[in-house]
């Protein structure tokens, strides 16, 4: 066997692109190696959310070259993900030891890419399309990173256009998957042992918004083709995967405020699988700021949502995401930030300084840019908050009894701990001899800590 390794940067979607990709690979008899030394075949598949993200994906390729170039080392190098979508050939100038670049749209030609570098060519594919890939998705297996949780993508890509963001440039309109790839997947996961489906979408309560039927008159329409699938929205797919048989757990990443329905917290009510937790961005706590980031709901909209959420889901986790530092942010918008974080009860959210990527509205205020100075110190304020949150939405479990599903064995000072989550995504240290790693358990809650609670075994 040739070995190749991935080293993926940026979020689920990305690691769950990297296991297609291993996937594939096993079929031209690569296995992956974590020892980039070892490998024959180099990938780094790349975020463009953050500069500093694409700053790391060019640093690794450049030690990689510098092991071809100087040292002769017979290897190839692939440069793949959100930052080839957006770069392309470019990536070529930069960084000409690459063998091939690999955009976000076309992951499935990656078979076709390794005959061809193998005979010497080099390659570039980043054609944009508005289809999903699963015609081709059906070939393949996927090899999954080990563990309890599988995930699976429903959508792909976005349609808002957030002011700061480069998901729609880097993957594209938005795609849903068809209902029966998804649940064949589900199945092949649980099959193969998985205790936990999470799926996975950059706004994933609006699946199925584009399985309408394409007009004749319209070529230029982004749409699927797919109106047999007209009805079908995330409630219908979670009572779909619920039905499924086994003892698993279901959940759904990333949430956009106004597009949750009440249809689909109804349906996490009623579901026993499906878990309560919601993740829903918020990005600042200003109106005003919302407007500029081209956000669709006002600070007193996301509140109502939550508050339904908390009214209709008992013990239900909210987290969120925020960011410091947005061209013209103002000292009092970035208090609203702080005090939303409180007034709306946010179990956690990260945190990022504002960054601006190339093509998106916001990075054109250059003249509206926060000072870096201003930026880290409402960067760190803001984690301060979040921390503080953190262990006061802790607290409210200790003395409680609840399931835990075991994701990780392992020492933790002296001690052998066993790791996972509740259902409601709070991480529990169960001290405990055994490995339950995969095993459901009861567990009382003993003590809060700012980011995990402690548990023991019950029974
Ligand atoms: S909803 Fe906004 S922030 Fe999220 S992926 Fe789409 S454009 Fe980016």
């Amino acid at each position: 066997m040739k070995k190749v390794y991935i080293d993926t940067m940026g979020c689920q979607m990305n690691k769950s692109d990297t296991e297609r990709m291993l996937g594939m690979l096993s079929h031209f008899d690569y296995e992956e190696t974590k020892t980039p030394e070892d490998a024959e075949l180099l990938m780094v598949n790349t975020c463009s959310i953050r500069q500093l993200s694409e700053d790391k994906a060019f640093s690794a390729v450049g030690t990689w070259g510098k092991w071809k170039k100087e040292f002769g080392k017979n290897i190839k190098i692939g440069f793949c993900g959100c930052v080839a979508q957006q770069k392309a050939q470019e990536i070529f100038k930069r960084a000409p030891y690459v063998d091939f670049v690999l955009g976000t749209h076309k992951i499935y030609a990656l078979p076709e890419i390794i005959k061809r570098i193998e005979n010497g060519e080099r390659v570039c594919e980043c054609t944009e399309t508005n289809q999903t890939e699963d015609d081709k998705a059906k070939d393949f297996e996927i090899q999954r990173v080990k563990g309890v949780g599988a995930w699976i993508p429903i959508t792909e890509g976005c349609n808002n256009f957030c002011t700061y963001c480069i998901v729609p440039y880097t993957r594209g309109r938005e795609r849903s998957r068809e209902p029966e790839i998804i649940i064949k997947e589900a199945k092949d996961a649980l099959a193969s042992g998985y205790k936990e489906i999470t799926l996975l979408g950059q706004n994933v309560d609006s699946y199925g918004k584009d399985f309408v039927a394409k007009p004749l008159s319209d070529c230029s329409t982004n749409l699927n083709d797919n109106s047999k699938f007209e009805n079908y929205r995330l409630a219908q797919l979670l009572r779909d995967l619920n039905a499924l048989d086994g003892n698993f757990r279901i959940r759904f990443v990333t949430s956009y405020p106004t597009d949750i329905t009440d249809e689909l917290i109804q349906t996490v009510v009623e579901l026993d699988k499906v878990c309560e937790y919601f993740h829903i961005p918020m990005q600042s706590g200003s109106t005003p700021v919302l407007k500029a980031m081209n956000r669709r709901y006002t600070r007193e909209e996301y509140a109502k949502i939550v508050q339904k959420i908390r009214n209709m889901v008992p013990d239900v986790t909210i987290t969120s995401d925020f960011i410091a530092g947005f061209p013209g942010e103002t000292e009092e918008q970035f208090v609203e930030t702080l005090t939303a974080i409180d007034e709306f009860e946010l179990d956690y959210s990260n945190v990022a300084a504002y960054s601006p990527r190339e093509k998106t509205v916001a990075a054109k205020w250059v003249d509206k840019f926060i000072p870096e100075d201003i930026k880290e110190e409402r960067f760190q304020r803001l984690n301060k908050k979040i921390q503080e949150n953190c262990l006061k939405s802790n607290k409210k479990y200790v003395g409680r009894e609840m399931e835990v599903l075991v994701e990780n064995f392992y020492e933790h000072k002296g001690q052998m701990v066993n790791t996972g989550k509740t259902r409601n995504f709070k991480t529990v240290h169960i001290p405990c001899e055994k490995d339950l790693t995969g095993k459901f358990v009861n567990v009382k809650i003993t003590e809060a800590k700012t980011w995990y609670v402690k548990g023991e075994l019950i029974g």
